[in-house]
């Protein structure tokens, strides 16, 4: 075995990839391996990847590639380089031609083994490779090396069943499969000995949670447990992603009559326009979207509504397009995530023809963010002078970075006796720029 060779994981794409870093890091560790405070300074490198778009996998295949250059010109010698997740799953063995320093390739599946195989890395010339296809174990993975302090990840599925058809998740990660409760409820004790002020459950489609569990126990059944054995502790819990179709009020209903769940919805509607939906298989159409959007907003007296969008998917026209924009200014999105459509392998979607142009794709995200910028501008003006709760996550200069329940990124001017982790009341004072900046005026509630 290798003494004490330190490693740091690389992560690139969505929140569930950073939980899963941990989690390598955590076997990594659990190994004998240290972590290493900075890639520089490791011996082993892990790059867990993203495939979800084209143009993710190649920012990700240069920058894996700069950064192994930058090392090696430094250093004079290579790390030992492993490359896992949605991008090498999707490449399998292409990715060693793309990544020629790569000495260990892995999909999503099999990453209990990477310890083993770093282990016996500096006896074997040739690269490993490891693609396991059985059957998906359930999904009891568990342990994790922590980044952060003050929020925390836990997920509580992985995979996906539903194939979008623009979409390769489903291909590139599997069945879903949901973590066991007792599993979660372990989870959730350990967060909360850690002294962790917020969780944020995740999977690609919370809302179906147990749907592959003996007995098929459900989301709001799950919320409801946790809120019976954690709602007398000062914890927020958030969850991500909400699949639209599977949206029901008593999932929303659960969140109102509780004060640990967090009125925050990342609630994704691809697009406005009825038969771009349906191309996209996503299973509801325009008027159930803005009917749940209406029902959430009703709902509580300050809450947030996030979403994904995807411009320029097969055939999309500027009709289409406009359904799009008119559910933006309808529902007064609090946080979106814009996209170009990228073609991806095996999915449904990539037989029909990438027909709109580029450029025109372009000017659609452009016109989408510009009012989206609107929206959001407004909405902060109008917060100027009230006053929220938030949770101060990490430092930034003069300011601390810190999110409200309903999920407002504010900044919060440093002041005498308050630090990272503590919930406090902020007045809301000022915008600079796209920032709402306020001062605390009460501590550790
Ligand atoms: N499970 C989540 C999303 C996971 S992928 C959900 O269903 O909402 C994150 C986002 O990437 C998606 O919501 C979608 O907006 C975007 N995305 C996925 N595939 C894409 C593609 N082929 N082209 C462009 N954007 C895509
Ligand atoms: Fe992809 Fe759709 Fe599954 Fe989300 S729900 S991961 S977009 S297939």
């Amino acid at each position: 075995m290798i003494k004490r060779t330190s490693f740091r994981v690389i992560t690139f794409g969505c929140q569930m990839n950073k939980s899963r870093s941990e989690h390598l890091s955590y076997l990594l560790s659990r190994s004998g391996f240290v972590c290493a405070s900075h890639p520089e300074e490791a011996d082993i490198l892990v790059f867990n990847t993203c495939a979800v778009r084209e143009h993710a996998v190649e920012r990700a295949t240069n920058a894996i590639n700069q950064m192994i250059r930058n090392i090696v010109s430094r250093r004079g010698s290579a790390p030992v380089v492993v490359i896992c997740g949605c991008m090498s799953e999707l490449l399998q063995e292409k990715l060693a031609q793309k990544i020629p320093l790569a000495k260990i390739l892995v999909g999503t599946r099999g990453w209990e083994f990477i310890p083993a195989l770093l282990q016996e890395a500096s006896t074997r010339e040739e690269k490993a490779f490891l693609f396991p296809k059985e059957e998906d174990p359930p999904f009891l993975e568990t342990g994790y090396l922590r980044e952060r302090r003050t929020f925390t990840y836990l997920p509580i599925t992985y995979g996906c069943d539903n194939f979008c058809s623009y979409c390769v998740v489903p291909y590139v990660t599997g069945r879903q499969r949901s973590k066991p409760e007792a599993l979660i409820i372990q989870e959730f004790q350990d967060v909360l000995e850690n002294g962790f002020r917020e969780v944020i459950l995740l999977g690609q489609n919370v809302n179906s949670y147990g749907k592959d569990l003996e007995g098929r126990p459900t989301f709001e059944q799950l919320l409801k447990r946790i809120e019976g054995l954690f709602g007398r502790e000062k914890i927020w819990v958030r969850f991500i992603t909400s699949h639209p179709r599977d949206m029901r009020k008593s999932i929303v209903e659960r969140v109102k009559e509780s004060d640990t769940f967090c009125p925050y919805f990342h609630f994704p509607l691809q697009a406005g326009s009825d038969r771009i939906l349906n191309l996209m298989n996503r299973g509801y159409t325009q008027r159930d979207y803005l009917e749940m959007a209406d029902f959430i907003r009703n709902a509580f007296s300050d809450v947030g509504i996030g979403t994904d969008i995807i411009v320029g998917f097969p055939g999309e026209t500027e009709e289409d397009f406009r359904e799009t924009l008119k559910v933006v200014e309808k529902v007064q999105f609090d946080v979106a995530y814009t996209y170009v459509y990228s073609p991806r392998p095996f999915t449904a979607a990539y037989s029909l023809r990438d027909e709109v142009p580029q450029k025109v794709k372009e000017e659609r995200l452009q016109i989408l963010n510009n009012m989206l910028s609107r929206i959001h501008a407004q909405k902060m003006r109008k917060r100027v002078g009230t006053t929220v709760e938030a949770l101060l996550e990490e430092e930034e200069g003069p300011y601390f970075l810190a999110r409200t329940k309903s999920n407002l990124r504010i900044y919060v001017r440093k002041g005498e006796g308050v630090q990272p982790g503590e919930r406090v009341k902020v007045k809301l004072q000022s915008l600079q720029g796209t920032r709402i900046i306020g001062e605390v005026t009460g501590n550790d509630i």
